[in-house]
């Protein structure tokens, strides 16, 4: 790495708190020493009162570009000059980029990560019908990344609690966003009836609410007897990397049974080339540090 830092390095970093257990400096600094790509990553613990100090110094030092965690991710999102379609919808960002008259672009990467890890085990969602659990701040990625990618139907389920809200209000903002899209709805997670006729009509069940993440890792997001063989499973949980879902997706017979790891992968892959124009070596990386 010592030898790597030169008068031109270019910093990229991550802005968020806490930030000392994350894995993305190991991944990029990894992925821009492997392709000659004279830059440095390093992690900033950023509370959210200091949201804009830390924007202004990054862009005071010419950095690159930088990622966001929470708590500072719809902060970031209106601070930037411009936002992606996706970033726009789902008011959060967790990319930016500097562009090179140093203003600043916001992206998400959430969604397109959570799609192309579904792509690489082989799920296509053009098209296709998806029942999602969840509305907090992944869902809600996903909900618009999926809308904005041509699924023809998202039924959303969550608990009445705090967040229930706010798939009401992503599901208004899908249906102005993207008028061509067949139904969405929301509904409570509570109700059996509507969820078990959704997950039989369904072609995709992603779960992206916390259930089934430690400390709750014996909690399922649905009855195990709602799973079918027509249907393919994915959980945004990746600790455990096999959640309790997924064990019973595979007992189930499920075409396929996706779990979170890739994502968290492929959204940072995503970042990385929207800061170097260059792809990451994913496969390695995950190797590496993901396994
Ligand atoms: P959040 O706090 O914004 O939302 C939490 C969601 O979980 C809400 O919809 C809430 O209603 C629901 N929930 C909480 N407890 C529940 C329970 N017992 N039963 C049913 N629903 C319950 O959280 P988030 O940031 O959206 O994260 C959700 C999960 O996604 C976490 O496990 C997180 O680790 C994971 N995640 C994974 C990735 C990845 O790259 N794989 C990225 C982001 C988040």
């Amino acid at each position: 790495m010592e030898r790597r830092i030169s008068g031109h390095t270019q910093l990229y970093g991550l802005i968020g708190s806490p930030v000392g257990h994350s894995g993305s400096p190991a991944m990029y600094n990894y992925s821009f020493e492997k392709l000659g790509i004279n830059a440095a990553y390093l992690a900033f613990d950023v509370p959210l009162e200091k949201t804009a100090d830390a924007v202004n110094a990054l862009r005071t030092l010419h950095a690159g570009g930088f990622n966001v965690t929470m708590p500072c991710k719809t902060a970031v999102a209106r601070l930037v000059d411009r936002l992606s379609p996706a970033a726009e919808l789902v008011g959060a960002c967790n990319t930016v980029v500097f562009e090179a008259d140093g203003t600043m672009t916001g992206h998400i990467t959430d969604g397109t990560g959570f799609v192309r890890n579904l792509r690489e085990h082989g799920v296509d969602i053009a098209r296709r019908k998806i029942v999602l659990t969840g509305t907090g701040g992944a869902a809600t990625a996903i909900a618009v990344q999926a809308a904005l990618d041509g699924v023809s139907e998202i039924a959303i389920f969550n608990r009445k609690d705090e967040f229930y809200a706010n798939g009401e209000k992503t599901v208004e903002k899908i249906e102005n966003a993207v008028p061509g899209i067949g139904r969405v709805y929301i509904d409570d997670l509570d109700d059996a009836e509507a969820l078990e006729k959704a997950i039989a009509e369904s072609d995709i069940l992603i779960n992206a609410t916390r259930a089934g993440m430690s400390p709750l890792e014996d909690v399922l997001p649905v009855p195990a007897e709602f799973l079918h063989k027509d249907l393919a499973v994915a959980d945004v949980v990746y600790n455990p990397k096999e959640t309790l879902l997924l064990k019973k997706a595979k007992e189930a017979g499920c075409r396929a049974a996706v779990g979170g790891i890739g994502m968290l992968l492929w959204q940072g892959a995503a970042a990385f080339e929207l800061f170097t124009g260059k792809e990451m070596p994913a496969q390695e990386v995950m190797e590496k540090f993901f396994k």
